[in-house]
C-alpha cells in the first residue's frame, strides 16, 4: 500500500464498511431480533427473540465516552479481556508503520464519528463482516463481526463457560471436592496450564488432590471408584488457578 493521508485513508475505509453494512444487514437482519447479548469470555454477540437465535464472532475496536468525549482503544483497556481484542492490535500496529497517531495513542479526545471511523479502518484491517454498536448510555462500544456462528456451534462454545459468584462468566474448570476447600491438599493436573493460555474446545482444565492420585494409581487410571472418591465439581478458570497457587504458589 502506498502512504496515503490518514484522512483520505479513514474516509474510503468509511465508504467501505457503509457497503459491507448494507450487505451485513440484507444477509442476517439483526434489527429484527429483540434482545442482543455479548459475552467477552466466548467471543460471543448474539441477537435473540426467544429461542430463535443469531450468534457472531466480535471483535470489540474501542469505547467511545459520551461523559468525556474520548476514545479508548480495546488493546488499551485493561477490562477487556484478550479473546475479544487480541486482533484490534493490528490497528496499532498498522498505524505505527503508517504514522497514524491517532491509531497508535491508547486514549484520547474523540467524537462519535470518529469512533466509527475507527471503527471501519478496523473491519477493513480485520477483514470483518460488519460492525455494531450496542445501544448504551455512556459509553458505547464498537465492534467489528468477523463471522457468523451457526447455533449448534454457539451453543458448544458457551457450554465451555460457566458462571462464577465471584469472577463472573469465565471457562469451566473440573477440580476434585476435596480441592473446593482451597486448603493445600496437593494439585495434580491432566496436562500443564497456566493463566489465559489458550485452550482447544476438546480440553479442560482438569486437578485433583494427592489422595485422589493415590486412589486414581491403585485404581490404574479413573474408573468408577477413583471418579466416585474425586467427586469432581465444576468451577470457573480463575477459582481454579486459585486453588493451583494456594497448593504451588503458582503466579
Ligand atoms: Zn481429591
Ligand atoms: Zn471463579
Amino acid at each position: 500500500m502506498n502512504q496515503i493521508n490518514y484522512p483520505e485513508f479513514a474516509n474510503d475505509c468509511l465508504h467501505d464498511l457503509i457497503e459491507k453494512q448494507d450487505i451485513f444487514n440484507a444477509a442476517y437482519d439483526i434489527n429484527g431480533y429483540e434482545n442482543w447479548f455479548y459475552n467477552q469470555a466466548t467471543g460471543l454477540l448474539t441477537f435473540s427473540t426467544g429461542d430463535d437465535e443469531l450468534n457472531f464472532k466480535y471483535v470489540e475496536i474501542g469505547t467511545f465516552s459520551k461523559k468525556s468525549n474520548t476514545w479508548k482503544w480495546s488493546w488499551d483497556n485493561e477490562h477487556t479481556l484478550p479473546s475479544v481484542k487480541d486482533e484490534a492490535i493490528q490497528l496499532k500496529e498498522f498505524g505505527a508503520k503508517y504514522g497514524y497517531e491517532k491509531l497508535t495513542e491508547g486514549y484520547f479526545a474523540s467524537s462519535e464519528e470518529e469512533a466509527w471511523e475507527f471503527t471501519a479502518i478496523a473491519a477493513k484491517l480485520i477483514k470483518g463482516i460488519g460492525a455494531y454498536r450496542p445501544t448504551s448510555e455512556q459509553l458505547l462500544i464498537f465492534m467489528v463481526l468477523t463471522e457468523f456462528v451457526d447455533t449448534e456451534t454457539a451453543k458448544n462454545v458457551k457450554d465451555l463457560y460457566v458462571e462464577c459468584g465471584k469472577h463472573e462468566y469465565r471457562r469451566r474448570a473440573f477440580v476434585c471436592s476435596h480441592l473446593m476447600a482451597r486448603k493445600k491438599v496437593g494439585f495434580e493436573e491432566s496436562f500443564d496450564t497456566y493463566e489465559n493460555m489458550e485452550l482447544h474446545d476438546e480440553d479442560d482444565y482438569q486437578a485433583w488432590c494427592n489422595e485422589c492420585e493415590v486412589v486414581r494409581q491403585q485404581e490404574d487410571g479413573w474408573n468408577e471408584k477413583s471418579m466416585e472418591f474425586a467427586d469432581i465439581r465444576v468451577v470457573c478458570e480463575q477459582c481454579y488457578f486459585e486453588m493451583k497457587e494456594i497448593n504451588l504458589g503458582y503466579r
